[in-house]
């Protein structure tokens, strides 16, 4: 178990992680970074800053160069806290022979619920993502919008106290961008700790508590929205954003 603040184990909790890819290239380097439970957490940076990396390595997909991470105090290849984890990916990877309700039921299993369960569940989230009258569709069959809805549907099926979401609002359009938000705010408000990356940085200043500034695989600086207004004396975080990532100031 990780050290522990105030009786609770930080969501996530990244000690010295560095990523070195086999063509040599270090694509996270050293890189520090504690998320409380509860949290709205963003992770902000360029094409290539290394936060698909950062997440990969937290969710075990990436192995880790060097470096601990912790969820909610288990080591991260736990089956502990696989069970805390729930991850939407940028690749809408589904498998293309499953109708869309299979797929919920199937990844149900993955993580140990019984069929009925699962079945419950499963029924439940197709309603919640208004997918319920596709229930029998496959993936491809489906719209880009109603894709998205999807994958973050099946990382919701075992219930996450933490929930990943990489770019999920990338593309769709505004209307299912503020739908997928409303969804997220509310699995927020009833306890779910949030990590998200996204590159429409006023959707990340609205809905972050705190947000970390990623470039070239370190974490250049982190703080509330309005403290890094303050700190760079920026009118928003587009501003911070332009300063800190290309590099005009670094704190
Ligand atoms: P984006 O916003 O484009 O998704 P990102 O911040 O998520 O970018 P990563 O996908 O983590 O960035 O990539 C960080 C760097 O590591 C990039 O230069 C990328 O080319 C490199 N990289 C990622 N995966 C591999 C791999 N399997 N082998 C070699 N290099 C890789």
């Amino acid at each position: 178990m990780c050290p522990v603040a105030d009786g609770k184990p930080p969501a996530l909790l990244v000690q010295g992680l560095s990523k070195t890819y086999g063509d040599g290239f270090t694509a996270v380097a050293g890189l520090d970074l504690e998320i409380p439970d509860g949290a709205f957490f963003g992770l902000l940076g360029p094409n290539g800053a290394g936060k698909t990396t950062l997440i990969g390595s937290v969710c075990n997909i990436v192995r880790p160069t060097t470096g601990t991470l912790t969820v909610f105090g288990h080591d991260h290849r736990s089956r502990a806290a696989r069970r805390l984890l729930g991850l939407a990916e940028q690749e809408i990877n589904v498998d293309r022979f499953l109708s869309i309700r299979q797929i919920l039921i199937y990844h149900a299993g993955y993580h140990g619920i019984g069929r009925k369960a699962a079945v419950r569940r499963a029924d439940e989230l197709l309603e919640v993502f208004r997918l319920d009258g596709k229930a029998a569709a496959r993936a491809y069959e489906l719209s880009g919008g109603m894709q998205r809805r999807l994958v973050l549907a099946r990382a919701l099926m075992h219930r996450p106290r933490l929930l990943i979401l990489d770019e999920p609002t990338a593309g769709v359009d505004v209307e299912l961008r503020s739908e997928i938000w409303r969804l997220v705010k509310g699995l927020n408000a009833a306890g779910t700790t949030v990590l998200l990356t996204t590159h429409y940085l006023e959707e990340a200043e609205t809905l972050c508590d705190e947000i970390a500034l990623l470039r070239a695989g370190r974490i250049v600086d982190r703080g509330s929205a309005a403290l890094l207004r303050d700190r760079y004396e920026a009118r928003d975080i587009s501003e911070v954003y332009d300063r800190v990532i290309t590099g005009e100031e670094v704190a």
